[in-house]
Formats: structure tokens, C-alpha cells, sequence
């Protein structure tokens, strides 16, 4: 589950990093843990005096706790995407790419290796060969990335989030979304319904709480307030990059086709976009169950790609999903980033 048993390193030394690689988890946890302790018990039992008040207020605030952590324990502990074993190669395979003494001689080994097995990939390298991982000796498979924080390849991959110890991509993207929106919903909800509380300790004018139970209300005001700004920061680039069907990594690095680099290559219009992630019924899009399109292998283009007619034959694709038959490869890789929250 999460990283811990792809981890890369090995050993005991493996085992120190990889429980290392837990405390920003544990960390959240804790402010979550301690937010729920101040809001519950000093600001709604202890503090406000109305019982309607403190009644709605508890309703309320465990709706969006539930929401939140929901979506973040699905973030962290959903599997992010695996590579089917088929897009593997075998070591006779990987010994003739290897040992291929020209890049051209290469590409064509790649290209024969993707029909032999029929692998759907559309994108290529820029030099305009099938994408392969030299690492887990695999072709990728189109949007596919290698992490080297998991050590593995991880379809449609996002980014590797240390703060949920785990990569964001083709599984859990919708969940990590969701985990930002219902951060940013829980943070404002505990800042606006403290400030009050907040100006009455922050001016001295009511007696009530004495010592911890003030700062308690008066950090609980600070540190949702400051999380609010870094999610609203955060959330609003996801939001664009769903709504131009793009990951982290494409935005930095367009994907290429046969035809060339096209940073709008996935993009099928703002509703068609959401779709991809959030999927269409309504109901369920808010809610942190899996419901993207498609099995994270291949995706709809813009522009089809047809090899017997040649590539981008300029035909537009609608909103319907569409296997494609093409092929792809790259020796980008092991580019991670990290979440700055
Ligand atoms: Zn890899
Ligand atoms: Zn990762």
C-alpha cells in the first residue's frame, strides 16, 4: 500500500527511509488531530454559549472532517497505477534494445516490439521513439511516467506527493483534488466561524476560556487561515490543469505524438476534461469514489492518429472515449516533483 512496499531502497537502511518517508503524514495528522481537539472541545463546548449555535457548528464541522479526511486516507492509500505486466520486456527483448548499436536500429526494434504485442501507445520521445523505462525494463504506456521516489512507473502520473507518502496519478488524482477542495472547505470553515471568538480573545473582552483553551482558539484562527491560502494556491492550478486534461509533468513538458510536442494533446473541452477526472454522474463527483474514465493506459487525442493514413489527420475527437492503436515512447523519466504546500 502507499509507497512503503515499492520503495526503491532496500535493506534496513530501506526500511529507516521508508519510514521516514511517513512523518509529513504523520505530521497532517496530527494538525488534524489537534484542530479537531481545539475546535470541538474548546471553541464549541467550552466557548460558544447558544445551543443552536454550538449545535449546527458540530454538525457542520464533522461534515467537512469526514469529507476531508476521507479523501485524503484515499489519496494516500490507493495504489496509483500500475503497469499491466505486458508492457514488459523480456530480457532477450531488453538485451536487443541495449544492445542496439544505433538509436535508429533502436527505434525500430521498439516500434516492431509494441505491434509484436500489440501495445496501445500513442506518444513517442522526441526523437520520435517508442517511450521505454531503462529501470523497470518496461515500454511506457502513453501519459505514464517513472518515479524515482517509488521506483516504479505509475500510469498518468501526476506528481510524487510527500505530504500524502505517496505518487498522485491515474487512480488517485480525482481523490487528491478532492483532498485540496475539502482541505480548503475545512480551513475556511474553521476561520470564519472562530473570528469571532478570535477578536473577542485577541481584545481581551470576554472572560470565559482562561490560558491554553485562548490559544487554543486564537492558533486554531492563525493556522487554518495560513493552510487556507497555500490550498487556495494549490487547488486553483489543479482545477486549471483538470479542466485542460493535463497533468503536473505535461504542463512542464508537453507530451509528444508522432506529429511533434502538443500540450493540448489530451484536451477535449473544458466539460469533457472534468469528465476524465471527476467523471459524469453528478452525484458522485464530489464524493471521494473512483470514478475517472478509462483504464489509464490509453486516452482519447484531440487529433486522431491513424498509422495507415498517417499521423494527425487533423479529425477532431469528440467527448467519446476512443482506443487508440498508435504507439509511444520516451526516455524522459524520473522527473519528481514535490507538492510546496
Ligand atoms: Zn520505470
Ligand atoms: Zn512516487
Amino acid at each position: 500500500m502507499g509507497c512503503l512496499d515499492i520503495s526503491p531502497y532496500k535493506g534496513l537502511c530501506g526500511f529507516w527511509v521508508s519510514l521516514f518517508k511517513w512523518v509529513p503524514v504523520l505530521v497532517i495528522s496530527s494538525v488534524v488531530a489537534w484542530s479537531y481537539y481545539a475546535y470541538v472541545v474548546h471553541l464549541c463546548i467550552l466557548t460558544v454559549e447558544s445551543d443552536v449555535e454550538k449545535a449546527l457548528l458540530l454538525i457542520l464541522y464533522h461534515v467537512s472532517v469526514t469529507l476531508f479526511l476521507a479523501s485524503y486516507w484515499r489519496t494516500v492509500w490507493t495504489r496509483p497505477g500500475d503497469i499491466p505486466k505486458r508492457f514488459r520486456l523480456t530480457s532477450d527483448e531488453l538485451d536487443s534494445v541495449e544492445g542496439s548499436e544505433s538509436d535508429e536500429g533502436q527505434k525500430r526494434l521498439l516500434e516492431q516490439i509494441v505491434i509484436d504485442k500489440d501495445l496501445p501507445v500513442a506518444m513517442r520521445t522526441i526523437q520520435g521513439a517508442v517511450r521505454y523505462c531503462e529501470k523497470c525494463a518496461m515500454v511506457k504506456p502513453d501519459r505514464a511516467h517513472h518515479c524515482s521516489v517509488c521506483g516504479s512507473c505509475v500510469l498518468k502520473m501526476d506528481h510524487h506527493c510527500p505530504w500524502v507518502n505517496n505518487c498522485v496519478a491515474f487512480n488517485n488524482y480525482k481523490f487528491f483534488v478532492l483532498f485540496l477542495f475539502y482541505g480548503l472547505v475545512y480551513c475556511i470553515f474553521i476561520a470564519l466561524s472562530s473570528l469571532k471568538y478570535f477578536i473577542l480573545y485577541w481584545t481581551h473582552s470576554v472572560g470565559g476560556q482562561v490560558g491554553h483553551g485562548k490559544f487554543h482558539i486564537l492558533f486554531l484562527f492563525f493556522v487554518s487561515s495560513m493552510f487556507s491560502i497555500s490550498l487556495c494556491s494549490l487547488l486553483g492550478y489543479h482545477i486549471h490543469l483538470s479542466l485542460n486534461n493535463r497533468t503536473t509533468l505535461e504542463a512542464f513538458r508537453a507530451p509528444v505524438f508522432r506529429r511533434g510536442p502538443d500540450k493540448e494533446g489530451f484536451s477535449l473541452g473544458k466539460k469533457a476534461n472534468l469528465a476524465e477526472v471527476f467523471g459524469d454522474d453528478w452525484w458522485k463527483f464530489a464524493l471521494p469514489v473512483f470514478t475517472s474514465f478509462g483504464d489509464g493506459l490509453t486516452y482519447p487525442q484531440r487529433f486522431s492518429e491513424d498509422p495507415e493514413m498517417g499521423y494527425g489527420n487533423g479529425q477532431q475527437v469528440s467527448n467519446s472515449r476512443q482506443e487508440s492503436n498508435t504507439q509511444d515512447l520516451s526516455k524522459d523519466d524520473a522527473v519528481t516533483l514535490v507538492v510546496q504546500a
